[in-house]
């Protein structure tokens, strides 16, 4: 049975789908063991200790690693999170801090941001981002990939440009920013 399996099978709390999001998430983060859970999934023990009594209060078997977080991974994982939780649907809520952690902390890894999370498919990832960061996920009118709007938002914000043309429909890039993350 695998990680993900065992977290939902047993009695937990929370919203379904947010316990779905978490599951994928610590399943895949401790796949990379001996690497702390907490450094795989970007957050400090302490709250990934409270994310796991709220959601999976029965599994007392997770190694939850002791260490201190060693902070971010790289100076973009801090303006990633901030803007996540700038534009958070509910603004403190555990819920949206841990997931902005979350997908900051994963989004530097090389796949497409849905698979770096552990989640089954692209669409769990667009729902959890409408779900929590609606503000952010509305402005991504033409479904760009997930991580090349958040670098490019990123960089507008900062007056910064990463584009070769003002114009995407233009732009020799086009098929890296947009179409399927499979
Ligand atoms: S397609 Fe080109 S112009 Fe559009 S976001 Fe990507 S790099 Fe920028």
């Amino acid at each position: 049975m695998t990680i993900h399996s065992r977290l939902m099978a047993a009695n937990g709390g929370g919203d379904p789908f947010d316990r779905h999001v978490f599951a994928c998430v610590l399943s895949i983060g401790a796949a990379e063991a001996p690497r702390p859970l907490p450094h795989a999934v970007g957050l400090s023990p302490a709250e990934l200790a409270r994310l796991v009594a709220t959601f999976f209060p029965e599994a007392d078997w997770l190694a939850l690693g002791g260490a201190l977080d060693a902070g971010p991974d790289s100076p973009e994982e801090a303006d990633l999170r901030r803007l996540l939780e700038d534009h958070a649907t509910r603004p403190n809520s555990d819920e949206s801090r841990w997931l902005a952690a979350m997908v900051a902390r994963r989004s530097l890894k090389p796949s497409h941001l849905w698979q770096d999370l552990g989640l089954a498919e692209r669409g769990d990832l667009s729902r959890l981002l409408r779900r929590h960061f609606g503000p952010l996920a509305a402005r991504n009118t033409r479904d760009m990939k997930w991580k090349k709007f958040f670098y490019r938002t990123m960089c507008e914000q900062e007056g910064l440009s990463i584009c070769k043309s003002p114009v995407c429909d233009d732009c020799s890039d086009f098929g890296q920013c947009f179409g399927p993350e499979t």
